[in-house]
């Protein structure tokens, strides 16, 4: 069907109202009115319409966009360092579509970099700030300029050193916080029988935590951080995303698993035995992260305005869950 002008920027703005609806009900309330696959679908059905007349861009579409704004009751925080979001990719051919922009970035010696994949946690970015060994400020991703200060609550996850092993003046480590099946499964549980709301899955229960005024309420839920990144305080002899993560390992904090990879074909039988162990993982993922490994080449690369170019996230392809919509069918 061959629409106009008027009937593109029309369906453009409905995306872009029911988009904004759902990302505050996630974002802000931590409470999601639709399967993130259908929410993905929303996303890319604007995404479509962007690329094929960008001359019809609408100026609030918040494909461009990090999060939501962040709750106005917590302390705000301006990070010194912005908290980004990753692109995504689907498909094989999405894959080699990235990896080729991103030979065609960098000079003809550095082509084919290492690619480090982690594996994508699914819960809530958070940014520590150590100063002087000690965990001085935790702050959410918020809108990506400016997030909630979350210190008090952050301190009482049980896997986070407060205190570092060494005396770094100042350290920025970046990681998720998130829930893990079994203590999701059994808060929903103890939930339901004291007749309580429970929450739709484990990254709004981490976030929902995370985001109250009574750190009391965080103590009792199972929370865990996995770091993913240093920021701010890296020793310069570390040059690798790799290496990185392990001496964040060595100072205490908890990594997911890495593997370094070389080729397209490799990392898609690396990503194909994470689906297949997915279930088996005591936390909920929803994709891998693919990144080149060199801390040099991902400066070169930089950032675009939503994501960084050195890396994406290579998300797996929705459960077979069954949508509201058949579920209601089957149910008549
Ligand atoms: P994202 O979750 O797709 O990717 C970016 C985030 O990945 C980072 O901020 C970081 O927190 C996280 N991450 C996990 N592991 C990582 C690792 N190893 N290295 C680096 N980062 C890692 O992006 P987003 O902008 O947070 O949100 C988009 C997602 O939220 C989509 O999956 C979408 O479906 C979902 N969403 C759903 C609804 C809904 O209504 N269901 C609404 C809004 C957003």
């Amino acid at each position: 069907m061959i629409m106009n002008t008027a009937a593109i920027t029309a369906q453009m703005r409905k995306l872009i109202a029911q988009l904004k609806q759902h990302n505050h009900a996630y974002y802000v309330l931590d409470n999601p009115l639709l399967e993130d696959s259908e929410y993905d679908q929303l996303r890319q059905e604007l995404l479509a319409l962007e690329t094929a007349h960008p001359e019809l861009v609408q100026s609030d579409s918040p494909t461009n966009q990090v999060g939501d704004k962040p709750l106005p009751f917590f302390t705000q925080v301006t990070h010194q360092i912005p908290m980004l979001s990753l692109g995504n990719l689907f498909t094989f051919d999405d894959l080699q579509n990235f990896m080729r922009r991103v030979n065609d970035r960098l000079a003809d010696h550095q082509q084919n970099p290492e690619y480090e994949v982690e594996l994508k946690l699914d819960g809530l970015a958070v940014s520590l700030l150590y100063q002087n060994g000690q965990l001085s400020q935790a702050v959410t991703r918020g809108d990506g300029q400016t997030g909630e200060d979350i210190t008090q609550n952050v301190r009482t996850i049980r896997n986070l050193p407060l205190q570092l092993p060494i005396d770094i003046p100042r350290l920025e480590v970046r990681g998720e916080v998130l829930m893990p099946k079994a203590g999701f499964a059994k808060l929903n549980r103890d939930a339901e029988a004291k007749g309580e709301k429970t929450f739709a899955n484990p990254r709004n229960a981490a976030a929902g935590s995370l985001r109250q005024l009574d750190p009391n309420i965080a103590k009792s839920r199972p929370l865990a951080f996995y770091a993913y990144s240093v920021n701010q305080g890296l020793p310069a002899e570390i040059t690798t995303q790799s290496d990185a993560l392990f001496w964040l390992k060595a100072l205490g904090f908890s990594i997911s698993d890495i593997k370094i990879v070389q080729t397209a074909a490799q990392l898609q039988a690396y990503y194909q035995s994470v689906i297949e162990k997915r279930s088996r993982l005591p936390f909920e993922i929803d994709g891998t992260v693919i990144k080149v490994n060199s801390l040099a080449l991902q400066e070169q690369l930089g950032f675009l305005s939503r994501e960084p170019r050195w890396a994406t996230a290579y998300k797996f392809p929705a459960e077979t869950v069954m949508t509201r919509l058949n579920a209601i069918e089957w149910q008549v």
